[in-house]
């Protein structure tokens, strides 16, 4: 089956390799590890990193499960959230287990969602999309971090409207470091990149908050932006802005004319669960800057202004009489921008150049310039 010259899966996912060019992806090959791997040898990797994929996304099922919950994502094993019956080992094999168990607990017959199996799938179909586009090269590595961030990070936005520090913060760190082997300049645009995309979206932040007196944007963008900008570059952040912001409006338009909702509902915080759905009135929303509340030293008040310029939350969260924090319920017209986020970022990084040849040349300009 696979004779001389090129394996029939690395024709099809090859395809600059195919030509015998790799046409304006000569910058890519310079950092390839070892971009002439033998065809054999480059099918069965793809083969292999599908699978891996496949397993991962098992892995990241249970992340979207978890981490909301702060539960660890290592112990207990797998369970049926219904039962509590523990998985063995084939009851847990990505896509196969769940066709086999025809979508139901073996313990107590409760159906399994179909977001397993879809996550598990769309995992294994990213990092196969990640190889079409960067060959076995030090980009590959970071293309499939990058997945491995986001496919959670979307999952768990729509569900729960939270883009937990415990995902963002250290892949902000990891993006600048998958950089390293790319040499000098490339940890310079990732560090840039998570720089600018943090602080410009921390601006809007503030300044939706000054023009419109709402909470424009859910305090954790600014972090996935960040981890999207260490990971791509600063070059790739305006047309993430750009491709987020027009899918989030046009989708969240059509939403709101379908169903009458822009996004997801949240969950029923505890106890509230089966009443009546009305619309509860807004927390009052206020802002005062850390640093400015009285009956602090002036070094104190010093020391504060930094950290509250960066990270305090605009506005305030919302407390009730006894001081607790008070839960956000996101309107009708909410729409959980992180989804939109991590799209914006796959298609730049995935499909950026095609975008580049197919938009016009002002467009062009926003996705074209990329690591
Ligand atoms: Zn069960």
């Amino acid at each position: 089956m696979f004779g001389s010259g090129q394996g029939w899966i690395d024709k099809f996912w090859h395809p600059a390799t195919n030509l015998g060019t790799r046409g304006g992806e000569a910058s890519l090959a310079s950092y390839a590890m070892d971009p002439e791997l033998p065809p054999f040898l480059s099918s069965v990797v793809t083969v292999w990193l599908f699978v891996l994929g496949l397993c991962i996304g098992s892995f990241l099922n249970v992340v979207i499960a978890r981490v909301p919950h702060g539960e660890s994502i290592v112990r207990p094993r797998s369970r049926c959230p219904k039962c509590g019956h523990t998985l063995a080992w084939y009851e847990n094999i990505p896509l196969v287990s769940w066709l086999a168990l025809r979508a139901r607990c073996r313990g107590c017959k409760a159906p399994i969602s179909v977001r397993y199996p879809l996550v598990e799938l769309l995992v294994g179909l990213l990092f196969l999309a990640c190889v079409r586009r960067f060959d076995f090269s030090w980009e590959l590595v970071s293309g499939l971090v990058l997945v491995t961030l986001l496919v959670p990070l979307t999952f768990i936005d729509l569900e729960h409207w939270i883009l937990p520090f415990s995902l963002t913060v250290p892949g902000i760190i990891a993006g600048v470091a998958l950089a390293v082997p790319r040499g000098g300049e490339a940890v310079r645009d990732a560090a840039l990149g998570a720089g600018v995309g943090f602080l410009a979206f921390r601006l809007m932040e503030y300044l939706g908050w000054k023009l419109f007196r709402k909470e424009a944007l859910g305090g954790g963008d600014k972090y996935l932006v960040a981890m999207l900008g260490a990971f791509l570059s600063w070059k790739a952040l305006l047309g993430i802005l750009f491709l987020s912001s027009l899918q989030g409006a046009v989708v969240g338009v059509l939403l709101i004319a379908l169903t009458g909702r822009a996004g997801p509902r949240s969950e029923a915080p505890p106890g509230k669960e089966g009443a009546p759905e009305k619309d509860t009135p807004e927390p009052e929303l206020t802002m005062t800057w850390e640093f400015t509340r009285p009956g602090r030293p002036l070094w104190r008040r010093l020391a504060l202004v930094p950290w509250c310029l960066l990270f305090q939350p605009i506005p305030d969260e919302p407390k009730d009489e006894e001081g607790e924090e008070v839960d956000w319920v996101p309107g009708k017209t909410n729409i959980p921008f992180g989804p939109w986020l991590a799209l914006a970022g796959l298609e730049i990084m995935l499909l950026g150049p095609w975008l580049a040849r197919v938009l016009p040349p002002q467009f062009a300009m926003l996705v074209g310039t990329l690591p």
